[in-house]
């Protein structure tokens, strides 16, 4: 029987925002015990400042350079080949072996776009320059764009509350506020729990953003009573953070009443017990 500690699939390296090459993010994770990983780089799109940390149009590269280490690790460590599908992108999930979406971005009418997760100054222009000052029209139309990825039925929905990320350090908005959390479940619902897996993700948590992994508890305890299934993810830009606090995760699961997680293997998903933390 798996442990939740042994995949980690949600996970970037040098050939996308990286700072880990793919050889030492494998060679990482392989060490920490990881016996399914997966490759999942941000994918192109149109945004010309973005194009430095996301993968070309082209993919052949990043597709070679996983396979090339799938056959290096075969029989020790199943390295499935991934991609997360921005709510921009202009390529196709087709022939990965799983695909992430998330939501990341805006786009404005007049060509410009804004980053919901680059910085807090820019999260502030884009309430300002889209929304009118109004963060909860922000967090409306960013929970409506979630709904969008939620319909194309992803393997796995990416990080569905990131527009929370800096909220335990500025006061946006109040993520209690009943517009804002009508908004987050609205987009929940527009989820299928038999097609896609909720990843519970301590990305924000490695990069010192927040205590707590995505999503809110309110969010988990909701998605459990639709019966779905939940994936624990790292979010890892780095070699030192491939399992990062997933104890805080198979927690945060725990308390919303899940007593098992999805994990991604190579011959498909598999089920496994939360441990009592
Ligand atoms: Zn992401
Ligand atoms: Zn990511």
């Amino acid at each position: 029987m798996s442990t939740p500690y042994e995949c980690s699939v949600h996970t970037h390296s040098t050939l996308c925002d990286g700072k880990g090459t793919p050889e030492e993010m494998a060679a990482a994770a392989y060490a920490a015990g990881v016996r399914y990983y997966g490759f999942s780089g941000h994918s192109h799109v149109p945004i010309p400042r973005e194009q430095a940390f996301v993968l070309p149009a082209d993919m052949s590269a990043y597709r070679a350079a996983v396979l090339s280490l799938r056959e290096a690790y075969a029989g020790r460590m199943d390295i499935l080949l991934g991609i997360e599908i921005d709510n921009l992108a202009d390529v196709s999930p087709e022939g990965f072996d799983y695909w992430i979406g998330s939501v990341h971005d805006f786009a404005a009418p007049d060509g410009e776009f804004y980053a919901v997760d680059y910085s807090p100054e820019e999260f502030a222009r884009s309430r300002d320059e889209l929304f009118g000052g109004d963060a909860y029209a922000m967090t409306d139309a960013y929970y409506k764009a979630v709904a969008e990825m939620a319909a194309r039925r992803p393997d796995i929905l990416g990080h569905i509350d990131l527009v929370t990320k800096y909220g335990e350090k500025h006061d946006f908005f109040d993520a209690d506020a009943p517009r804002y959390r009508k908004a987050a479940l609205d987009a929940l619902h527009a989820i299928d729990p038999a097609a896609t897996l909720l990843e519970i993700n301590t990305g924000a948590m490695s990069r010192g953003w927040r205590t707590t992994p995505y999503p809110a508890q309110f969010i988990l305890e909701a998605w459990r009573e639709m019966g779905g299934r939940v994936i624990i993810t790292a979010d890892t830009h780095h070699p030192g953070t491939i399992l990062y606090a997933y104890d805080k995760a198979i927690a945060a699961a725990r308390a919303a009443g899940f007593r098992a997680c999805t994990i991604l293997t190579a011959h498909g998903q598999e089920e496994c017990p939360l441990p009592c933390i």
